[in-house]
């Protein structure tokens, strides 16, 4: 009933259509629905200038402190004005959809505006990844037809899982029962030797809640963590080739190498498929890149233009 409720809701936005090097891609935000037309060839001059998702870190605010966070530890937020300038430009420009992450994106203070902005406004497809330990029935309300998909960090269960978080495991089914009247959700795991013992009773919970995706996150190196280890990753592949679950796995693309994976928009790669904005409006390829170029006055196509010549020339 929540899901009808949500596509009625998000109707006025009839199915988004985006050209690019692997053909016309049609794609509907209310059920996350995409059908890719490959037989299509579409001329350059008429391929999306956007990247096709754009994730955006509010602030680097965080209430809980996981030892293998990648999160900067300034204090940097960014404004409502400036999040939904960029939200319009990628709009008109064949994005179909942004993250709203952080640090924990449910501490910014402009969150349902912003996610209110660009359901209403835009055509794009909005999903928040945070914890989750602030979905109460206020932030609920507050989100409402505003949010088409959540994606919740969760690594490990019930004892490891507090371990790590630093919150109860009890606490967080509550809250994922309150995230799953909201919209959609997957659950983010962080693959690491630690985590990794609880990975079946993890997709099982998953299940169990009623998860759209089970999300693997093989731990990347960070300046506190030296990330997963080769032993976790053969065993990982061993489990990913293994697995008959209901719930669909898929893997960040920087942890997925030596992983079966199916990318129809193989030809769509690098800054035209991602792009990240950290919350001091530094546009990056992605959350682990160092270096990325400052958004300014001109805006983030702007400023993806400067980005995509600064790699193509760091390639010479
Ligand atoms: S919840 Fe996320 S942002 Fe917060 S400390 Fe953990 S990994 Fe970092």
């Amino acid at each position: 009933m929540a899901m009808q409720n949500c596509a009625q809701s998000f109707s006025r936005f009839p199915m988004r259509v985006r050209a690019g090097p692997s053909g016309i891609q049609m794609f509907d935000r209310a059920t996350g629905l995409n059908v890719l037309f490959d037989e299509i060839s579409v001329p350059p001059a008429l391929w999306a200038t956007s990247p096709r998702y754009v994730s955006i870190a509010l602030t680097n605010a965080c209430d809980l402190a996981c030892s293998y966070c990648y999160a900067p530890k300034d204090a940097a937020a960014l404004d409502v004005e400036r999040v939904v300038g960029w939200l319009d430009e990628l709009d008109r420009n064949g994005c179909l959809g942004v993250g709203f992450g952080g640090g924990e994106p449910t501490l910014h203070p402009g969150l349902a505006e912003i996610c209110r902005y660009a359901t209403k406004n835009t055509g794009l497809a909005v999903t928040l990844t945070t914890h989750g330990h602030r979905f109460d029935d206020a932030l609920r309300a507050a989100l409402t037809g505003s949010i088409h998909f959540v994606r919740v960090s969760m690594d490990g269960v019930g004892p490891t899982y507090e371990a790590l978080r630093g919150r109860s495991f009890t606490v967080l089914r509550r809250r994922l029962e309150t995230i799953r009247s909201l919209a959609r959700f997957g659950i983010n795991y962080v693959v690491n030797a630690r985590t990794f013992p609880d990975l079946t009773a993890g997709v099982q919970f998953a299940a169990e809640m009623g998860a759209a995706e089970f999300l693997l996150l093989p731990e990347q190196p960070t300046r506190n963590s030296c990330g997963i280890d080769s032993q976790t990753t053969r065993a990982l592949r061993q489990w990913v080739s293994l697995y008959s679950g209901m719930v669909p796995l898929s893997v960040s693309e920087v942890g997925a190498d030596g992983l079966p994976t199916c990318d129809p928009l193989e030809r769509e790669t690098g800054l035209r498929a991602y792009a990240f904005i950290g919350a001091s409006g530094t546009l990056k390829r992605s959350s682990f890149d160092v270096d990325g170029i400052p958004v300014g006055e001109r805006g983030l196509m702007r400023a993806l233009d400067v980005l995509r010549i600064s790699c193509r020339e760091g390639q010479k």
